[in-house]
């Protein structure tokens, strides 16, 4: 089975159309979505709607639960929580009931999939060897997918050695001998210096994964964002991928 995986969209409409060509193009058998479809962008409800159309399984992430004002906003930054209540305020009664009934961890055929980790699906971040291994050691599936840090990244784990970290743009690699802990970057708002969107493609029969980027136009975004007064902030990062 060929699976692309999505993540981390935030309301960015241009990013996800960009990868969403890229996918097409591969024709996997499934798409996956980690969560955080919604959150910091300038379009929630599109956003919602393309994936809820194409995604065999979608996450909910902690920017998608804060628009639903399932969790407070008291941990967001000030630019975070400023977007949680815009967005909340501009979803669709469809788009929210759909958001509302995704949850933060799935499993598939040798596959777990979190949002934020194993252990929290909803708020840890994995960025260091040591986090990806107490994920790795609290599931059994050969694979764990994370989404959540916006960061890509290639842990592998022998049952010995834990070994890897970033995963740039071009990265390929064998997924097998032992288990791996990937997270495919974010498809709209990149915070690894790259500033193309990301995403990851699964040949899982094969035992391989592609970290992908797509380019799209940031200034679409970046114009959508500053015509609804959203932080400057939010439109100013997506041109460094930070
Ligand atoms: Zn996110």
């Amino acid at each position: 089975m060929r699976v692309a995986v999505i993540s981390d969209i935030h309301a960015n409409y241009h990013a996800l159309e960009a990868v969403l060509r890229e996918v097409e193009r591969e024709a996997p058998d499934e798409v996956w979505c980690l969560g955080d479809v919604v959150g910091y962008g300038p379009l929630p409800n599109d956003c919602v709607d393309r994936v809820r159309a194409l995604a065999d399984v979608c996450l909910v992430g902690n920017h998608d639960l804060a628009a639903l004002g399932v969790l407070a906003t008291t941990d967001f930054g000030l630019s975070a929580a400023v977007s949680a209540r815009w967005t909340a305020a501009e979803l669709g009664e469809e788009q929210r009931a759909w958001l509302l009934g995704l949850a933060p961890q799935a499993r598939r055929p040798g596959a777990e999939l979190f949002h934020g980790s194993p252990r929290d699906p909803v708020w840890e971040y994995v960025l260091s060897e040591e986090v990806a291994l107490l994920g790795l050691t609290a599931t059994t599936e050969p694979l764990v997918l994370v989404g959540h840090s916006h960061v890509a990244l290639a842990i592998g784990w022998d049952g010995e050695r834990v070994d890897g970290g970033l995963a740039a743009g071009g990265t390929e690699l064998e997924l097998r001998p032992g288990r791996r802990l990937l997270n495919p970057g974010s498809v709209g708002q990149p915070r690894d210096g790259d500033p193309r969107a990301a995403w990851l493609l699964l040949d899982l029969a094969a035992g391989r994964a592609s970290f992908r980027r797509a380019p799209y136009e940031i200034e679409r975004t970046q114009a959508e964002i500053r015509a609804r007064r959203l932080p400057d902030e939010l439109a100013a990062r997506l041109a460094h991928g930070i």
